[in-house]
């Protein structure tokens, strides 16, 4: 008969309540879930004889009874604009890819939710290579804490405060609602103040449109902010960028995110790609401006980072202006964001297609 040591699961995977059930288990005090959550979110450390004011005999049992573990960084690029993009080899050697954003006014972490991706998005090198898991939540929080780590050992900004991780956008590789339950997991350890203390109006979800679950998500009343990849101005436009719009078309998808602003009282903020001649032409303008029009909403407009495989072309500065005159003449507000990270395949995926491609040649 052979005797299999029971798998041992990551310590990261615990929610607070979970933890503290497990520690009332071994007949630890209450207090200890606490202290065990400061040293793995507060202080990060990466090992149980690090948890210096636990007893030698939780520390053991703690390591008999749980991994923890960090993932692998299997490369690092940071481009010239200071975005910083990592690829982490996971423990079956799935790659991901997690991105650090550095502005004058922010610090942001761009996350990962799945290896791969099943939606296919057509401007998106994430899509390229399929779906293959959902990502734990130990691996989410553990692209935070690693992110984390680095901007710790950033020097201070030119005024002299500390550089701290202030924001967490879900907008790496994968579909967040369709691995919303891990994903919330993770969010709510961002959020606590016995986690990492990220405030939820810094968390950013964001979406391709997977209306089943904004009911769930509207639930759960945590502050965070919604963002939906729009990418079209009518079902024509999108289903040309994104597949998931047959199953979902933009009529109900609009009316879901309403239902979802009426229900939790929050705005939603609308991400749209621009490529020149297809989605930033006069018609789109006006077109997109009408859809939107006295919703409570915000506007992104992101000029497309060019990945080979679509060969979409990002529009010129006067196709642009052109675009944002067309909502300025209806009354539709935006943000015209900067393409980031360019010169180091920042845009979603890509650096986890170079990886593949290398493996594959
Ligand atoms: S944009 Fe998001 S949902 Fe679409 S293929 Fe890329 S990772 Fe997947």
């Amino acid at each position: 008969m052979v005797n299999r040591e029971p798998e041992k699961s990551e310590i990261r995977d615990l929610s607070f309540e979970e933890l503290a059930s497990y520690l009332e288990s071994i007949k630890e005090p209450p207090f200890r879930a606490g202290q065990v959550f400061k040293w793995l979110y507060e202080q990060g450390v990466w090992s149980f004889a690090d948890m210096k004011n636990l007893s030698q005999g939780l520390r053991s049992r703690l390591d008999q009874d749980f991994i923890l573990k960090p993932n692998t960084v299997a490369s690092q690029v940071t481009s010239r604009d200071g975005t910083t993009k990592f690829l982490f080899d996971l423990a079956d050697h799935q790659k991901i890819e997690t991105v650090l954003i550095p502005t004058a006014e922010r610090v942001t972490a761009c996350i990962s939710t799945q290896a791969g991706c099943k939606f296919g998005c057509k401007f998106c090198a994430s899509g390229l290579g399929g779906w293959e898991r959902n990502l734990t939540s130990a691996e989410i929080l553990d692209q935070v804490l690693h992110v984390r780590g680095v901007v710790r050992g950033l020097p201070p900004e030119a005024n002299k405060r500390e550089r701290r991780l202030s924001h967490i956008v879900f907008m790496g590789t994968g579909e967040p609602l369709d691995n919303l339950a891990n994903v919330l997991k993770a969010i709510r350890i961002i959020n606590s103040p016995q986690g990492l203390n990220i405030a939820a109006r810094h968390i950013t979800i964001s979406t391709v449109g997977l209306i089943p679950k904004f009911k769930e998500l509207a639930e759960q009343g945590i502050q965070f902010e919604l963002a939906v990849s729009l990418h079209g101005y009518d079902d024509a436009s999108r289903n040309v960028l994104m597949p998931i719009n047959k199953q979902y078309p933009i009529k109900e998808l609009i009316a879901a995110c309403r239902e979802y602003i009426k229900r939790t009282n929050r705005q939603v903020t609308f991400e749209y790609i621009l490529i020149a001649g297809l989605t930033c032409t006069d018609k789109a303008a006006r077109e997109l401006g009408r859809l939107l029009r006295g919703m409570i909403c915000k506007l992104n407009l992101i000029p497309c980072n060019p990945v080979s495989e679509f060969g979409h072309q990002p529009p010129t500065k006067e196709q642009i202006r052109a675009f944002t005159n067309g909502l300025d003449a209806v009354g539709v507000h935006y943000t015209l964001r900067r393409p980031r990270g360019q010169d180091v395949a920042a845009a979603c995926g890509q650096l986890r297609a170079l990886a593949r491609k290398s493996v594959n040649t």
